[in-house]
């Protein structure tokens, strides 16, 4: 199998390829933004045709937290429509069957609980973020239209919040887990308390990105046909994460700043889906994954995003 994953060297993409020698029979070829700019539909069918894959891992996308979907509605909207566009296209060309694109929850209809595969258009997404949301439903619409229309398997994997090595720490514009890790490292620092933003109370569900990029592989090994949220069963609240954090760098110097808004007290995803299909999987328990992020942020600090 040749295998091209887009957005390579992104958190999703570096989970992938640490565990690739699992699967000797699969061949991959990483792209990132130097190889190949994937708003530009020559620059991204050139590349396609000097690789030939028969199987594409569809990652690359312009990601943000709150700040980054609040200040730069356009571009989350373009460039993620640009991309996924080139990127549905050029694989078809090339003659691709087996393509496994990336959404994510926070594109679901907001404030309906829980999620599951069935509602994604069942309302509008959350203003925060509608021009991400709304590139990655024309994505999940488009490869519909390409497996409607044509003998081939394109859908998609729709992940809760995913945490790993190699994320983007910025401390303000980063998901919740990097950045309280990085808050934390910098309060033990200076001696300041780790301020935890708002309460503390609403609870989410988190994918280690190993454990994401173990589903994704066996979704394409087993070619399976459907739309699939990806997500342990366990929520947890901020605070439990915080504290686990803390634990981490034994500094127990916590507050919660409550002038900062909560959000949505829970966003619950339906995973039963993935459950009946792949019975068997386990994923990494919380503390655990959380652990080995804060090792390896700790170990590469000077080179990673923040
Ligand atoms: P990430 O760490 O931000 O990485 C983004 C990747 O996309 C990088 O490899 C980047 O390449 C590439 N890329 C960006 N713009 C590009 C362009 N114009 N041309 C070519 N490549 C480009 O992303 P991630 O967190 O791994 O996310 C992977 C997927 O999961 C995305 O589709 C995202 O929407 C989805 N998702 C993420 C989360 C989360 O919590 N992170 C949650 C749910 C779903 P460079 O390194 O060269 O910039």
């Amino acid at each position: 199998m040749k295998i091209i994953v887009t957005g390579g060297t992104g958190l999703v993409g570096s989970g992938i390829k640490s565990i690739q020698e699992n699967y000797p029979e699969m061949t991959f070829f990483y792209l990132n933004s130097k190889d190949c700019d994937l708003k530009n539909y020559q620059d991204t069918l050139e590349v396609f045709k000097k690789i030939r894959p028969d199987t594409v891992i569809h990652l690359a996308a312009n990601v943000g937290g709150l700040y980054k979907n609040m200040t730069q509605r356009v571009e989350m909207f373009e460039e993620n429509i640009l991309m996924n566009l080139n990127v549905i296209k050029a694989s078809y060309q090339v003659g691709v069957k087996n393509l496994l694109a990336c959404l994510s929850t926070c594109v679901f209809p907001d404030g309906i609980v829980p999620l599951n595969e069935n509602i994604l258009n069942d309302g509008a997404p959350h203003p925060s973020n509608e021009g991400y949301a709304y590139a990655k439903r024309m994505l999940e619409l488009h490869c519909r239209l390409y497996t409607q229309q044509y003998d081939i398997n394109y859908r998609c994997i729709i992940p809760t919040n995913i945490y790993g090595n190699n994320d983007n720490y910025n401390l303000e514009d980063s998901h919740v887990i990097p950045g309280l890790i990085h808050r934390c490292y910098l309060a033990k620092q200076q001696g300041l308390p780790f301020v935890i933003r708002g309460t503390g109370k609403p609870i989410r569900q988190f994918i280690y990105n190993i454990d994401l990029a173990k589903i994704i592989i066996d979704m394409i090994q087993y070619n399976i046909k459907t739309n699939i949220i990806a997500s342990p069963s366990q929520e947890h609240s901020i605070e439990y994460i915080a504290r686990l954090i803390a634990k981490k760098f034994e500094y127990n110097n916590i507050m919660f700043d409550d002038t900062f808004s909560d959000g949505q007290y829970s966003k619950t995803a339906d995973n039963s889906k993935l459950i009946n299909i792949f019975q068997n999987f386990e994923f990494t328990d919380l503390e655990t994954g959380i652990s080995r992020t804060v090792d390896y942020f700790i170990e590469n600090y000077t080179t990673v995003k923040r």
